[in-house]
Order: structure tokens, then sequence, then C-alpha cells
């Protein structure tokens, strides 16, 4: 089976890059000003950019298929996210809510005692599974924000 494609999005797309890490997919979110970073990131990670930008793919490197490029053709990033999940026929629930959705680093799983002063305390007396994030320390539970996620998620599999 081949592996799961992994991303890069520009700056002009970053909703984007969020979303993809909501579903589990490794996104990188380029905030640079010089595309020709992205692109050598690109090249060596074995990422596929996401951009608005139309000069990227006239790289002679993305017509020869060396640089794997979608160029999205809407201004609305719920409608790109669409494009890149029928593109690449991405599942919207491939690995969710494995990631950090600031930094796109794996979470792991923490107990309550873990926890502890570090989470609102009427959270700590009705949650019992976080999830921490190793770079950022952003503590994740199953609360509202969860299901709003979780229902983004159900809208992005109908795409
Ligand atoms: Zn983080």
């Amino acid at each position: 089976m081949a592996s799961a494609p992994r991303f890069i999005a520009d700056h002009n797309v970053g909703k984007l890059a969020k979303w993809l890490r909501m579903m589990g997919y490794d996104t990188l979110f380029f905030s640079g000003r010089e595309d020709s970073g992205m692109v050598a990131t690109a090249l060596a990670e074995d990422r596929v950019i996401l951009t608005r930008d139309t000069e990227i793919i006239k790289r002679r490197l993305a017509t020869s298929g060396q640089l794997r490029v979608i160029l999205l053709d809407t201004e609305q990033p719920e409608q790109q996210m669409c494009q890149v999940i029928q593109a690449l026929k991405l599942n919207s629930r491939f690995r969710p809510f494995s990631l950090c959705l600031e930094c796109n680093r794996p979470l792991e799983e923490r107990t309550v005692e873990q926890v502890k002063g570090r989470v609102p305390p009427y959270v700590l007396k009705t949650k019992d599974q976080y999830m921490e994030c190793p770079a950022c320390g952003r503590i994740y539970w199953r609360g509202t924000h969860w299901q709003r996620m979780n229902q983004k998620l159900d809208r992005l599999a109908q795409c």
C-alpha cells in the first residue's frame, strides 16, 4: 500500500493545514515569502504543495512531474478542502485527532493525573481521556470544540 500523502500548505491556504492535521495528514504550513523554500522542502520531504499561486505550477519541476502541486481553484476554504480530498482520494477520518493542530506533531496520551491543574476543573471532572502535544504542550480532550471538529470531518467525508 502506498504511504499516505504528506503536504505543505502555502501561506495563502493556511486553513487547509489545520484541517488536514485534523484528519491526520502530516502537513507543514509555509509562512515564508520565497516560494523556492517551499519547493525545496516539498522535494526533499516528498510533500504535495497546496497553493493558490499560479506561478508555482509553471515551474519546470512542476510541469515535469517531479514536484506535486495542487492549485486550489477557489477562495472558499471548505471547497478547497474538497478539491484536495477528491484529487488524492483522501479519507477524512484517516487518523482523526492524532496530530497537534498548531504544530503538526503526533499527540501523546495523558492520564487525568498528568493533566491535573492544566485543564479547567470542570473538564477534569467529566473527561478521562487526554492527549498532549509534546512540542507545544497543548492539551486536547473531547469537549465541545472536539465535537465541532468531528462534525467538520463528517461534512468533509461528503466531498
Ligand atoms: Zn503542538
